[in-house]
């Protein structure tokens, strides 16, 4: 028997199947991770099929060892990463890395076959706390407390004559089978399954009924699609299918979880790139034993290891979370259609703003459209546009308008509560000379620096280095020097001098970086706590607050002026999507929206609540400007430490690219090689090729346009391509 194996090594140039010979007595099967001899070396690979005799007429190597007790990658998986190669142009084993958790690679495998320990099950735990006498033991009692662990793992962080002594005492025992750590830490009650509306019962039987294999769920926020979600997922189960449920944001995890596992218990499984490699592994074992057959997740889960998916759930499916920007490049909406049609089950995309191309595809018929256009609650806020140059007009330089500042008093003195938007970070953005307009950028990556004003530093958000805040140009010397925009700390600054003696809480990357941060701000905000909630884009998606009445929207124009297509598109989303989270449930709610561009059509439509005539509008833009969904862009990125070899590189392949024009003629609309935007990231040299096409072709162009890499690689010369990408840094 010859297996054909993936070798998990990281050098990038290597992307070759290598054949080994399965030893008689070995039972390899497809999937395996097995031990194999490579070079001088030994290293883990993966086995991804299995024949009579090998293709080459070298000598091959045997097979040292399977790694696992059962197979890691399933048979979806395999045939998932080579769509997912022809696709993307990732190497294999990048495709297989992502679907197992790293604590099984890299060695530490051999745990698998260890023993484990866990805290004696016939006596309370305050008792073996009691029983384990010294600090040292209670601390390992206390560290078991959630579940058991491998012994080795155990001995190796801790006193090993300490565990042996409580095993001999009986406080600890040994034991074949993992206990499980619960990522809740606890299990919720089971609920009672409320009475669904009239658009809720419409929306589920049409999806439960559909011949196609995608539905789009539009609804309005608030309008209970979480309801029909479960009820999609409770059909699936029921047929003796899974499911899986996305998020947008690890912070909508835990919330979900919760509401999951209080309807379907113990078999809903969390898995996201913010659990311990612990967790992971416990969460993922589960769904590979077959244990668990819910998975709840951001982007990542869509991997998840379960057998016969009846339902594949992305909710907001809008999001650009769901497509993944760092090697390896997916979308999940890809991911998920092609494992629906593998499994025969369906893909149910929801949204209160769905993409323009989504939304496009469901008018076309291509997707089942599904609408949901009231709240349950009935009413939608109210909202209100601001204009901000005439807050100035009028003498107000502040932060916040006049409007925004009265309605925040009247909410708070109301003993409601209240959510201030802010898309940004940090104490205030960039740092610019308001003499010559000269701003500060990072020396290895040509991004503009941000102020944080806790160290009083200018930080790169790209490459994480530190400098000195300025004190005059170094330019033209003046001392006038402007903060940019503000940021949500110096927000709540400004809030504390209007609301001395009430609760702020703030939520942004830096106030959620420890683990239990989410849920520890989220909780004391829904437990009123505090009265105002300021926030990112973190605080704009999914929570459900019932006494939030008021919400602000700062800068609102922001986003609007990226060097995007979509920002208008994505200002739209979050301008509504934030607006949603007002006066959810019986008391109406109210928005507050600052801007300088108080006309522009994107604000007029949002506040009017008005898709339809946003997706007409936007729709049309894109049709005559040739760009996404009527186009796909793709971008081919060579970078290096050498600046001569990624030209080198860059020109090798354009050479190749080049030709395309002529064979595919009208189809592509653009063609360029430049210098990227940031034309260094991390001391990397950044040039990259942007080509734009109609779709009828595009499946051909994109493997030719691979072809073309995969000939004009150079060594020393990174190259990958993205398909729509997010942003064209
Ligand atoms: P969406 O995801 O569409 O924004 P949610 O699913 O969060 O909306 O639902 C909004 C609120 O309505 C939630 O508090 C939810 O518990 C409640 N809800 C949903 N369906 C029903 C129903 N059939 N009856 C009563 N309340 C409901
Ligand atoms: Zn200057
Ligand atoms: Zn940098």
């Amino acid at each position: 028997m010859v297996a054909s194996v993936i070798v998990d090594i990281s050098t990038s140039e290597i992307d070759r199947i290598f054949e080994y010979l399965v030893p008689s007595g070995m039972q390899v099967r497809k999937g395996d991770r097995v031990l194999v001899p490579f070079g001088n070396k030994t290293i883990e690979g993966f086995c991804i099929d299995l024949k009579d005799s090998p293709d080459t007429s070298r000598e091959l190597k045997e097979i040292i060892d399977r790694l696992d007790p059962y197979s890691a990658i399933t048979e979806e998986q395999l045939e998932l990463a080579k769509f997912m190669r022809a696709r993307y142009y990732i190497r294999h084993v990048d495709c297989l890395r992502l679907f197992i958790p790293s604590k099984l690679r890299g060695g530490r495998v051999r745990e698998l076959k260890r023993q484990y320990v866990c805290l004696a099950q016939d006596r309370p735990y305050e008792q073996l706390l009691e029983e384990a006498a010294t600090p040292a033991r209670r601390a390992v009692v206390e560290r078991l407390k959630e579940g058991g662990e491998f012994l080795s793992r155990l001995t190796s962080e801790v006193s090993a004559s300490c565990v042996n002594t409580l095993i001999k005492h009986g406080i600890l025992i040994k034991t074949d089978r993992e206990i499980m750590r619960s990522p809740l830490g606890y299990e919720p009650q089971k609920s009672e399954l409320p009475l669904l509306r009239p658009a809720q019962q419409a929306a589920l039987e049409t999806i439960l009924s559909m011949q196609r294999k995608v539905a789009l769920l539009y609804g309005v926020t608030g309008s209970g699609k979480t309801e029909v979600y479960m009820r999609c997922i409770a059909q699936a189960l029921q047929e003796g299918k899974t499911a899986i449920m996305l998020v947008p944001e690890i912070s909508l995890t835990p919330q979900t979880l919760k509401i999951f596992r209080s309807r379907f218990g113990d078999i809903v499984a969390m898995l996201h790139s913010g659990l311990s490699d612990g967790e992971r592994f416990d969460e993922w074992r589960r769904i590979i034993t077959g244990d668990a057959k819910v998975v709840v997740g951001a982007r990542s889960a869509i991997f998840a290891p379960l057998k016969n998916v009846g339902v594949i759930i992305i909710d907001e499916e809008h999001d650009s979370s769901y497509v993944s920007e760092s090697n390896p490049r997916y979308i999940t909406a890809d991911i998920a259609k092609w494992r629906a049609e593998y499994n025969g089950g369906k893909v149910i995309l929801g949204s209160a703003t769905p993409s323009i191309e989504s939304f496009l595809l469901a008018k076309r018929g291509q997707y089942e459209l599904v609408r949901m256009d009231e709240r349950i609650s009935g009413n939608m806020p109210d909202m209100h546009i601001v204009d901000m140059k005439q807050e100035i007009i009028s003498g107000n330089n502040g932060i916040f308008s006049a409007e925004l500042t009265a309605s925040l008093k009247d909410t708070v003195a109301r003993g409601e509560q209240a959510m201030i938007f802010l898309n940004r970070r940090g104490h205030s953005s960039f740092v610019m000379c308001k003499k010559c307009g000269y701003t500060a950028k990072c020396t290895d990556c040509d991004i503009t620096l941000t102020y944080h004003s806790a160290d009083n530093k200018l930080k790169c958000h790209y490459c994480g280095k530190r400098y000195k805040m300025l004190d005059c140009c170094p330019e033209c010397g003046s001392r006038e020097i402007r903060y940019g925009k503000i940021g949500t700390q110096r927000v709540v600054e400004e809030l504390k001098k209007i609301f001395p003696d009430i609760n702020i809480l703030r939520m942004d990357n830096e106030t959620t970086a420890t683990k239990t941060a989410y849920l520890d701000i989220l909780g004391a905000f829904a437990s009123g706590e505090a009265q105002i909630l300021v926030g990112t884009q973190m605080i704009a998606k999914g929570h459900d607050f019932p006494n939030v009445t008021l919400v602000g929207i700062l800068d609102a124009d922001m986003s609007l002026y990226f060097s995007d297509y979509r920002s208008a598109e994505r200002t739209f989303q979050l301008v509504t999507q934030v607006a949603g989270r007002a006066g959810r449930a019986a008391k109406l709610g109210k928005v507050i929206l600052q801007t300088y561009s108080p006309n522009h059509y994107v604000f007029r439509f949002a506040a009017r609540y008005d898709y339809d005539g946003f997706f007409d509008k936007e729709n049309n833009t894109r049709l005559v400007s040739d760009f996404p969904p009527y186009t796909t862009i793709m971008r081919i990125m060579m970078s290096g430490a050498d600046e001569d070899k990624v030209i080198e590189c860059a020109k090798a392949i354009y050479l190749k690219i080049k030709p395309l024009k002529d064979k595919y003629d009208y189809d592509i609309v653009y063609m360029q090689a430049m210098k990227s935007p940031v034309g260094k990231i991390e001391n990397k040299f950044r040039y990259q090729i942007l080509l734009r096409f109609k779709r009828v072709r595009e499946r051909n162009i994109i493997a030719d346009a691979y072809k073309a890499m995969e000939e004009g690689k150079t060594k020393g010369v990174s190259v990958f391509a993205e398909i729509n990408p997010q942003n064209l840094n």
